[in-house]
């Protein structure tokens, strides 16, 4: 069967972990206490990757999270030469007037799907109830306060999101204060709903979990290869090869694990969720027809 064309995205954690030291920007004071950018920034790229690996999109950091500053133009080069399908830069606001809150999202304002992305994203904050910074879309112009190197610099669609105003009080809640656990998971969920909704996949990241806990222990432990016959087994294989295939297994313990016989129930409904979780809108009869041997194989 013909594979999927995975697409990339950039995932770009704004700042290092040194910014804030070095240049005293980037983050802030409150009550002596310092809270730097980075690491809301950081926190959220984690949880973001999470769910765009779960349905099948690869992410790209060169900016690793919580470590030192990777220079702007070395990682637009970076994005460029990967040739990534998006680059989504991810920062926290920071204003003069304490009152300016919200979130908000930049794209290069000529660059159609660039804006297409930013819009979904604001959609998408509008859709869970979160704030926006006036209308939440600022196009980026070359000269103006809206020239950013990330958006500029970028030859594929490329959006940076502002996540609220440090320098608000309720903003600074959600970011580092007592909600900043719910608001980072909160604000993933936003973020990859609006990324799989540009490359036209079905976000439905929150099913998951339930589906791959609903299983009692006992259950989950025990060996396909105990319970269907050889000839079945060999099928069963060749359905994990093809979602191997298709990038949703791409550690070596999954091979090693078809190979001994050892993959137990637990594992076949998780590799099931990860494969009903896989529908391209383009792909779709292909997915369909995994999940009907998948099927037929189980109903033996
Ligand atoms: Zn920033």
């Amino acid at each position: 069967m013909g594979g999927f064309i995975m697409p990339t995205v950039g995932l770009d954690v704004g700042h290092g972990e040194d910014t804030f030291e070095d240049k005293h920007s980037k983050g802030l004071y409150n009550n002596n206490q310092k809270y730097e950018e980075h690491h809301f920034n950081s926190k959220l790229a984690i949880e973001i990757e999470k769910h765009l690996k779960i349905h099948g999109i690869q992410v790209k950091m060169i900016q690793k999270p919580f470590s030192d500053d990777v220079p702007l133009i070395v990682r637009t080069n970076y994005y460029n030469n990967e040739k990534v399908d998006l680059v989504w830069s991810i920062h926290a606001n920071a204003n003069g007037n304490t009152h300016v809150e919200g979130i908000c999202c930049f794209y290069w304002h000529d660059h159609e799907q660039s804006k297409k992305a930013a819009e979904m994203f604001i959609d998408e904050v509008k859709a869970s109830g979160h704030d926006t910074h006036g209308s939440g879309l600022h196009a980026s112009e070359r000269g103006s306060w809206t020239d950013l190197h990330i958006t500029r610099e970028t030859k594929m669609a490329a959006v940076l999101t502002e996540n609220g105003f440090m320098t608000n009080p309720e903003d600074f809640e959600d970011i580092f204060g007592n909600n900043n656990t719910k608001y980072i998971k909160e604000l993933a969920i936003i973020h990859a709903k609006a990324i799989c909704r540009y490359f036209g996949v079905k976000f439905k990241g929150e099913v998951i979990v339930s589906g791959t806990v609903s299983f009692p222990e006992e259950v989950k432990e025990m060996k396909i290869a105990d319970l269907i016959n050889s000839g079945d087994l060999v099928r069963l294989e060749t359905v994990y090869r093809h979602a191997r295939f298709e990038g949703l297994l791409d550690s070596d313990e999954w091979e090693k694990k078809v190979g001994s016989g050892e993959l137990n129930i637990g594992e076949v409904a998780y590799i099931e969720a990860l494969l009903d979780h896989r529908r391209y809108v383009k792909q779709k009869e292909q997915i369909e027809a995994l999940k009907k041997e998948l099927a037929e194989l189980k109903s033996k």
